[in-house]
C-alpha cells in the first residue's frame, strides 16, 4: 500500500488515487494554531492531546475504552494478545483482506485459519468460518471492508454458540455502526488505523484499540509501554511492545474529526456520483454491492471498490491519464507466498479469489473534486467503448 500525495494543483491535472493536500492547505491556519501548540507544550508523545482524541474517540464510537497505538497494525497485535491469544491457537480470519489481518495473528504465536468471504460485502462468510472451526479455534476476527461491516447479528451468534472470542479488525470501520453499534464494539474489541489514506486519516502514522472490556483495555495499555505494569513505572512482568501515539498526530487527527461527518457525506456524495456514471457499463464494470441497511447504521464510504474485466489493463489506461488506482486485493491471502504453505490455507476461497482478479479501487477522498470524478468516470467509458 502506498500513499500518493504528489501534485493535485488544478481540477486538469493529475488526480492521485488518495490525497489530503487541499484540504491541509485550506484548513492550514487552524491546523498550524494547534501543531504550535503541541510544540510549544515541551510534551510529544503519549501526552494530553493523545488523551483527548482517546476521549473523544471513545465518546464518537461509544467505546467504553480507546487506547491509542503508533498504527492500526499495532492496535491488532495489542489486540489479539490483550485478549489472551498465542501459540496453539487457531484464528479464523477472511482471505480477502489486508495482509496485517492474519500477520497480526502469526505475530502473537497463533494460527491463522483463512476462509472464503460472501459476494458484494467482501466479508467473512459466516458458513465457511463455522466449518473452519476446530478443537483450537480460540476466536473469529471478521473484518470490515471498504463501506460496510461484516453481518455482525449472524457472526456474533456464531461465535457465542461455539464459546469463542469475537475480535473486529474494524481498521477501516470508523463511524461504521450495525444495528446502532459501532464497529469493533461487538465482542472483545476491535481497533482503528489512522494511515493517511483511512477515512480518518493522520499526518503519518497512528492507531486505536476500542473495547468495551476492562480487561482488555487494562492489557492493552501496558503492552502498549513495553509490558510496563500498572505496580510502578519500570517494573516489567512481561514482554510488550514500544507503540506510542504522538501529540502532532492526535492534535492533527483532533482537527479531522470536527470535519469527519461533513467528510463522510462528501464522500458518499461522490460515491452516488461514481454509481451513476458508471452504471451503464454493467456488465464490464460492477458498482459496490451496498447491504440493506438495518435501522440505525451506518455505511461509510472508505474505499469505491468496483469489479471489472480487464482489470489490470483498466488500471494501465488510467495511469496513463493520469489516474491512480488500487487493486485491494490482488491476490487473496491463501496465495501469499507467506501463507500459502499454512496448514491455515487449505481451505478453497473461490469468492475471494475471483474478487481478487477483478477489484479495482478508484480515487474516492473529500477533496476530489465532481468534475475530477467525471473525468474518471469518462476516462473508464473510454476505456470499455474502445475495446469492447
Ligand atoms: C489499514 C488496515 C490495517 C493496518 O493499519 P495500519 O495503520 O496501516 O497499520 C489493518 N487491517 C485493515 C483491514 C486495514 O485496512
Amino acid at each position: 500500500m502506498t500513499e500518493n500525495t504528489t501534485g493535485h494543483p488544478t481540477d486538469d491535472g493529475p488526480i492521485p488515487f488518495f490525497s489530503g493536500a487541499r484540504s491541509v492547505r485550506r484548513d492550514w491556519a487552524r491546523l498550524e494554531a494547534r501543531i504550535r501548540r503541541v510544540a510549544a507544550s515541551g510534551r510529544f508523545t503519549s501526552g494530553p492531546v493523545t488523551a483527548e482524541l482517546e476521549a473523544a474517540i471513545a465518546e464518537r464510537t461509544g467505546a467504553r475504552h480507546a487506547v491509542a497505538v503508533a498504527n492500526g497494525t499495532d492496535a491488532l497485535v495489542i489486540l489479539l494478545r490483550a485478549a489472551g491469544i498465542g501459540p496453539g491457537d487457531e484464528v479464523i480470519v477472511p482471505a480477502y483482506t489486508f495482509f496485517a489481518t492474519a500477520s497480526a495473528v502469526l505475530h502473537v504465536g497463533a494460527d491463522p485459519v483463512l476462509v472464503d468471504v460472501l459476494p458484494g460485502s467482501y466479508a467473512m462468510d459466516p458458513e465457511r468460518a463455522e466449518a473452519a472451526i476446530t478443537e483450537r479455534t480460540r476466536a473469529i476476527m471478521p473484518v470490515h471492508l471498504f463501506s460496510q461491516m461484516a453481518d455482525m447479528e449472524v457472526l456474533k451468534d456464531l461465535a457465542d454458540r461455539h464459546g469463542l472470542l469475537l475480535l473486529e479488525d474494524s481498521a477501516e470501520g470508523i463511524d461504521m455502526r450495525a444495528a446502532g453499534t459501532h464497529a469493533g464494539l461487538w465482542g472483545s474489541g476491535g481497533v482503528l488505523s489512522f494511515f493517511p489514506t483511512k477515512t480518518l486519516g493522520s499526518l503519518g502514522d497512528a492507531g486505536m484499540l476500542l473495547t468495551d472490556d476492562d480487561t482488555v483495555a487494562a492489557r492493552a495499555r501496558r503492552l502498549r509501554c513495553h509490558g510496563q505494569d500498572t505496580d510502578g513505572a519500570y517494573v516489567y512482568h512481561e514482554i510488550g511492545y514500544n507503540s506510542r501515539c504522538d501529540e502532532l498526530q492526535a492534535a492533527f487527527l483532533l482537527h479531522r474529526l470536527d470535519r469527519l461527518s461533513e467528510e463522510i457525506e462528501r464522500r458518499a456524495e461522490l460515491a452516488a456520483r461514481y454509481d451513476r456514471l458508471l452504471a451503464p457499463l454493467a456488465p464490464h464494470v460492477t458498482t459496490p454491492w451496498m447491504a440493506p441497511a438495518k435501522s440505525p447504521s451506518n455505511q461509510v464510504y472508505y474505499v469505491y471498490l468496483i469489479e471489472c474485466d480487464r482489470r489490470d489493463e483498466l488500471a494501465a489506461h488510467l495511469d496513463a491519464h493520469g489516474v491512480g488506482t488500487e487493486a485491494y486485493y490482488p491476490r487473496p491471502l491463501t496465495e501469499q507466498p507467506l501463507l500459502a504453505p499454512l496448514a491455515g490455507s487449505r481451505h478453497p476461497v473461490p469468492v475471494a479469489a475471483a474478487a481478487a482478479r477483478r477489484a479495482l479501487a478508484l480515487p474516492l477522498y473529500p477533496d476530489l473534486t465532481d468534475r475530477e470524478a467525471d473525468r474518471v468516470a469518462a476516462l473508464v467509458h473510454a476505456f470499455y467503448g474502445a475495446t469492447s
